[in-house]
């Protein structure tokens, strides 16, 4: 038994001081993920300070015609609503893709977004682990590499990040908004989490002490999006590979073509992958499977797949093809 105390936070100022002014103090959002690493001798915080209860659970249109997501809103309140479900579909297709439904009843939106690795050394505390405790090595560089990255990763670690719902938010050019001690700053999604570098056991942008208070969402968006996840089993697994789609077509001038790609990858890199390399492929061109592929092989000449990942190369390649197809109305049966 490992003790450790609890508080539940009045208000969201009074948590960020708290947290601030202790530096084995973290935030408990649906404890989903925390719990189990309490368990799992991962993570051994001194103080956990309940944020659940805060009055940060409502999606509020803005003013700019943009939502606003609180950092308390469950996983299945949001799959649910009916404004994320008729304007921002990518985002309810891909909170349904991840966990149980009883996950995503307790899940926060702020805790999602630092859920961390599903690394098995990570969560293996006999193991080597660069992210579990700096400078102890990577098990998994010589270890099996089947769900690592192909992506950005780092000699210090080829983890991925295990959302879901941040690489839709990623494709919908989401933005994290933070409390801390001096202040609130606004932080783009594509920026919020990092990549490993020399330095992998910080996962995202965020000081110690700062609260994740919401995610707004912008209004310009195209509303040709989708979610496709590819995982081991149809139900309750992380993705091996995933990909957010958010596409315009205009067909006004003649032969239609591509004005707008928002193209986001899941399970294939340290945080959620925005496919840049992708999407100005795809800027301007006609809808077609021979584009597609195009547009995948751009972002994956940059892949450096480990011993047992290769597969990931291919399988990425044809679900971007396939996403694409189905967004843009290009015959099924021409996808490869
Ligand atoms: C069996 C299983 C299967 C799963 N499958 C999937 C899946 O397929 N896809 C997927 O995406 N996820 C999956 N998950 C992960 C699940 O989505 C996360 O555990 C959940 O979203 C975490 O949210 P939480 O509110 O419970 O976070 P918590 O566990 O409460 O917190 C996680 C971290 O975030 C911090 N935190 C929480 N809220 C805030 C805040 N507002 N500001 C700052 N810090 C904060 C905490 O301090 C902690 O470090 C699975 C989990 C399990 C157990
Ligand atoms: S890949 Fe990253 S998380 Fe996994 S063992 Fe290596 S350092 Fe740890």
């Amino acid at each position: 038994m490992i003790p450790f105390d609890y508080q539940r936070a009045d208000d969201a100022d009074s948590a960020v001081a708290t947290v601030t002014g202790h530096p084995q103090a973290q935030f408990l959002g649906g404890g989903t993920n925390l719990v189990d690493h309490m368990k799992l001798g991962v993570a051994d915080p001194e103080l956990l300070v309940d944020i659940s209860r805060l009055p940060l659970d409502e999606v509020t249109e803005l003013d700019d015609g943009g939502l606003r997501i609180g950092a308390t809103v469950r996983n299945s309140d949001l799959a649910a609503h009916p404004l994320i479900r008729r304007r921002y579909p990518v985002l309810a297709e891909a909170l349904l893709a991840g966990a149980s439904g009883q996950l995503r009843n307790m899940a926060t939106t702020g805790g999602n977004l630092l859920q961390r690795t599903r690394c098995v050394y990570f969560q293996d505390v006999t193991m080597a682990c660069n992210k579990r405790e700096p400078g102890s090595g990577c098990a998994a560089l010589e270890g099996y590499t089947r769900y690592h990255a192909i992506l950005g990763a780092s000699d210090g670690c080829v983890a991925v990040h295990p959302s879901d719902m941040a690489v839709a938010m990623a494709a919908l050019d989401a933005t994290v908004v933070v409390l801390g001690a001096a202040g609130e700053r606004r932080i783009p999604l594509a920026e919020f989490h990092r990549l490993p570098g020399s330095e992998p056991q910080r996962d995202t942008v965020l000081e110690h002490g700062e609260l994740i208070t919401a995610v707004d969402l912008p209004a310009s968006t195209p509303r040709r999006q989708a979610y496709r996840k590819v995982r081991d089993r149809a139900s309750y697994a992380f993705a091996l590979v995933s990909v957010a789609a958010v596409v315009k077509v205009d067909a006004a001038e003649g032969e239609p073509c591509i004005t707008d790609a928002r193209i986001a990858l899941g399970g294939v890199a340290h945080k959620p992958w925005r496919a840049s390399r992708a999407e100005e492929t795809l800027s301007g061109a006609a809808p077609s499977v021979e584009s597609f592929r195009r547009a995948a092989e751009a972002e994956l000449e940059q892949a450096d797949p480990l011993g047992d990942n290769g597969f990931k190369i291919p399988m990425v390649r044809n679900t971007m093809v396939a996403v694409l197809a189905d967004l843009t109305g290009v015959e099924p049966e021409a996808v490869a």
